[in-house]
């Protein structure tokens, strides 16, 4: 018997089933049953919310620190169960899923602490017996509007501050990944939070993303997805001159120089490329390779590739999961057959595979050949594709790398310190790496990009506080 998980909008479970939860590995596999939001319910967790925030947001640091801290507590003792139930729903291994898991409970962790952090600053005014304070309030109800491939760590980067500095919440995971959502939404819930302080609206982006985005009564809205719907979000935004941050696609590039360490090179190219089936925002899709030690990377990456076990996400031996979805996976073979159009060489893969059971499986496919102008170098595939694009040295290396609408993240491997620090210092990046995947960044430092990728203010660490608050400077004459 398959389970049916429920809306949460104002501290009560409502809704009928709506959404079926398909596996990825097993298209035969129903995850679970899915409540699905319409316009009204969205407008009633949207009510929920704002009659919560004023007692919320004074609640003080303790009542919001014993939450928070509870949710971290639960997700660390449940982690083995919620990073299998995460795979079973999105398709990323068991090791993925685990892993996410422990990071939603270390930023829930890292922001229960930051609830005893909060501080202002007192400084005398420029006029006589005038005292200046500057505070950070919470700004109000928060739509957190988040995408399908990091079910839980998303949720929990942006639901995580939003509590802790005071704000309520209405929250909207992806269509594909709703057993995650509603898990941490449980846990918070049980946690101990007050009622309509966090409601869960799952349904279509559509109509009930696109009813937090007409609401005059939504203050902010965190959003991570495509750069199509970042645009609408933005645009409703400034109509109704809300705040908004946007996290979006990459197109990152990996530079490799003649001077590498080609284990090193060839580790951060699988890692970056391919793990997690290639569909993060911060995968190296461009592998950028000075022509001195092309042959051997392209060689020693065919080799590596040549090994990893693609197969069912719940199986331990699984080092690629499936694709997520029949959506996705159409759009990477379009993306495969554009780049052998464009005149790109398919040194490997993009083949589908055949499982024991029915799913999306892909092999991973790489390209060589490929120039940073073909559409497979320029558009996000967000898939287990990358490309080789070969340049002469560093200084072209350099031009290729920054020449995308986005911004995200890039990588850089070298043993020279010249050129790495060069590289830090002039990669038109959010997030630069040296000798290291470009995807993979720790929970207590800033998340995000710049140009196409992303919008406002970085996530995560101390700087989520830019987002999710807003100053006060207070007068006081005392005489
Ligand atoms: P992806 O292609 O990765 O699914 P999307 O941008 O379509 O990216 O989805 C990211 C999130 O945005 C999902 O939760 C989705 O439901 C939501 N979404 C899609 N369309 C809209 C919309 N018109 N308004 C608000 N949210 C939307």
């Amino acid at each position: 018997m398959t389970v049916l998980r429920k809306n949460l909008i104002d501290g009560e479970w409502l809704g009928d089933a709506g959404s079926r939860n398909i596996n990825p590995s097993n298209t035969n596999d129903i995850v679970g049953e899915y409540a699905s939001a319409g316009p009204q319910e969205a407008r009633q967790a949207i009510a929920a919310a704002k009659a919560a925030f004023p007692a919320w947001s004074r609640s003080g640091p303790l009542v919001r620190h014993a939450v928070l801290k509870k949710t971290s507590d639960e997700i660390m003792a449940r982690k083995d169960e919620i990073g299998r139930s995460l795979a079973r729903e999105e398709g990323k291994t068991l090791a993925e899923g685990v892993g996410e898991t422990i990071r939603a409970a270390q930023i829930f962790d890292f922001f229960a602490g930051e609830t005893l952090r909060l501080s202002g600053e007192l400084v005398p005014s420029v006029r006589p017996g005038v005292g200046v304070e500057m505070t950070r309030e919470g700004v109000g109800v928060v739509g957190i509007i988040t995408p399908w491939n990091f079910p839980i760590a998303i949720p929990a980067w942006k639901i995580a501050p939003a509590l802790a500095y005071g704000n309520t919440i209405v929250f909207k995971p992806a269509e594909l990944v709703p057993e995650s959502a509603w898990t941490i939404v449980d846990i918070l819930h049980r946690a101990g939070l007050p009622k309509g302080v966090l409601n869960l609206v799952m349904g279509k982006g559509s109509v009930v993303g696109q009813a937090m985005l007409d609401s005059p009564d939504v203050n902010a809205i965190s959003f991570t997805g495509s750069v199509g719907t970042g645009k609408r979000v933005a645009a409703a935004s400034v109509e109704h001159m809300r705040k908004f941050q946007l996290e979006m696609g990459g197109k990152n590039p990996l530079v490799v120089l003649d001077d590498a360490d080609l284990a090193v090179a060839v580790d951060c190219a699988i890692n970056g490329a391919y793990f997690s089936t290639g569909q993060r925002c911060t995968a190296s899709s461009r592998l950028i390779v000075a022509e001195g030690i092309h042959d051997r990377f392209v060689d020693a990456v065919k080799e590596r590739l040549e090994k990893l076990v693609i197969g069912d996400a719940l199986d331990a031996r699984t080092q690629i999961g499936p694709v997520v979805d029949q959506t996705q996976l159409k759009q990477d073979e379009d993306y495969i057959a554009i780049g052998g159009r464009e005149g790109a060489e398919l040194a490997f893969g993009g083949d589908r595979l055949e499982r024991e059971t029915p799913g999306f499986y892909l092999r991973p496919a790489l390209f060589i050949g490929a120039t940073n102008a073909m559409r497979i170098s320029r558009e996000e595939i967000f898939g287990p594709v990358a490309n080789v694009i070969r340049v002469k040295d560093y200084d072209e290396a350099l031009s290729v790398a920054n020449d995308t609408p986005f911004g995200l993240t890039s990588g850089i491997c070298t043993t020279s310190l010249k050129h790495a620090t060069h590289f830090k210092r002039n990669s038109e990046a959010g997030m630069v790496m040296v000798n290291l995947p470009t995807a993979g960044v720790d929970f207590h430092v800033p998340f995000g990009g710049r140009k196409g990728s992303s919008y406002g203010p970085r996530e995560q660490g101390r700087y989520a506080m830019e987002f999710y608050t807003t100053v006060k400077t207070a007068y006081t004459f005392a005489g």
